[in-house]
């Protein structure tokens, strides 16, 4: 699409030659010749380079609209091939269309269009009907079935989530690789294991740093076992396997979708925010985010379909733990201060109970060790035992 609006402005300034934007892109660019036959060349800026170089050269295709023929020759290939001795009648004076005709002026018109007018969504058709032809089967998003696109918009999690996934089977998230591809950023190593370059197949598929963290999560994917694949073509086929969505199936897909995304995130703070990267951050972070999309659609199903009585499913999707309980400790240098809190939430990402407390610590450290005992014995009294604590 970025292709077919490129050059729709590249058929603006050929059709608007007296439009100011055409005559400030002739006098840097072209002066001398007709934007047709300017050619980029490594001194001019990336946006015009983009704007002429037409990866497609359909997009640029034209075909001759005859006007007063000055610009012709009449010797142009695309005109009448007649015998050349014809060509030396004394009333055919400067050898252009221009003897033979009067009209008022020449212009290239699109090639591709029944009325000579650039389109967008014609080039659009041209550029995916290229594309489809182009790549292997298995690597090509275009090759990827409707009802997968469907199923995306289908799954349980908040849109963003949906719209990140549409964008990994796009492969179009704006990885370090896909950044130095586009000349924008000079190095593509993984900000992860700063060893691979960071496609979004490495990076969710095949990176060490992703492997543990898929390993870790309780969803029973070992991408360890992936090789060769491209992270679409995985996430296509796992689409595919359950595209009957039941409810079951339905929190699979929603699991999986919220993982990619908890990965990405983490990516990004990694990447952006200087965060050491932590795997098992990643993995409570999805499933607590898991839980409260889960609980929220729960609700909100209820909500649309209160006479239904249908009751929300507490099925335990971790199975490893009962209960999460993150603690953090603070310390105030003026006044001398030390406090805790802590929160317990459930695998349905519902609190049971959180608390804060002033402490007699000196340090973070033993404060947060202070809020680890207090909330443990007390999720201990409610009757909890598999606990993970998070700090
Ligand atoms: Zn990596």
């Amino acid at each position: 699409m970025n292709q077919a609006m490129l050059a729709k402005q590249f058929w603006r300034i050929s059709h608007n030659p007296q439009s100011l934007l055409a005559k400030t892109f002739k006098a840097k660019y072209f002066p001398h010749c007709s934007i047709h036959e300017c050619v980029p060349k490594p001194h001019h800026s990336w946006f015009w380079r983009n704007l002429i170089k037409h990866d497609n050269p359909k997009l640029r295709e034209g075909r001759w609209w005859i006007g007063n023929g000055r610009d012709i020759p009449l010797k142009h290939s695309d005109w009448f091939n007649c015998p050349s001795h014809n060509l030396q009648n004394p009333n055919l004076i400067t050898g252009k269309v221009a003897d033979l005709i009067n009209h008022n002026f020449d212009k290239i018109l699109w090639k591709h269009s029944a009325t000579g007018q650039y389109d967008v969504r014609t080039a659009y058709k041209i550029l995916h009907k290229d594309e489809v032809s182009k790549f292997p089967f298995q690597d090509n998003p275009y090759h990827i079935q409707t009802e997968v696109w469907q199923i995306i918009w289908k799954v349980r999690t908040p849109h963003k989530v949906n719209l990140f996934v549409w964008k990994l089977m796009q492969d179009c998230l704006l990885t370090f690789l896909a950044l130095k591809n586009r000349g924008i950023c000079h190095h593509s190593t993984c900000p992860f294991c700063n060893e691979e370059e960071e496609s979004t197949s490495h990076l969710f598929l095949h990176c060490t740093f992703t492997r543990a963290c898929w390993h870790g999560s309780t969803l029973a994917i070992h991408t360890s076992d992936i090789n060769n694949i491209s992270v679409q073509a995985w996430l296509k086929n796992i689409i595919l396997r359950l595209r009957q969505l039941d409810q079951e199936r339905m929190e699979y897909l929603s699991s999986i979708f919220t993982f990619l995304w908890t990965i990405w995130k983490h990516r990004n703070m990694v990447t952006h925010d200087g965060k050491t990267p932590n795997p098992t951050e990643v993995i409570l972070t999805a499933q607590s985010l898991i839980c409260r999309f889960k609980e929220a659609f729960e609700t909100k199903i209820n909500h649309d379909r209160p006479n239904k009585g249908i009751q929300p499913n507490h099925q335990n999707i971790g199975g490893c733990w009962d209960l999460i309980i993150k603690i953090a400790g603070a310390r105030k240098a003026r006044p001398k201060r030390t406090s805790f809190a802590y929160e317990a939430s459930n695998l349905q990402g519902r609190t049971m109970f959180s608390g804060c407390a002033s402490s007699g610590a000196s340090t973070i450290t033993a404060a947060t060790q202070e809020a680890l005992v207090v909330s443990a014995v007390k999720a201990k009294s409610l009757g909890f035992c598999k606990i993970l604590m998070m700090c």
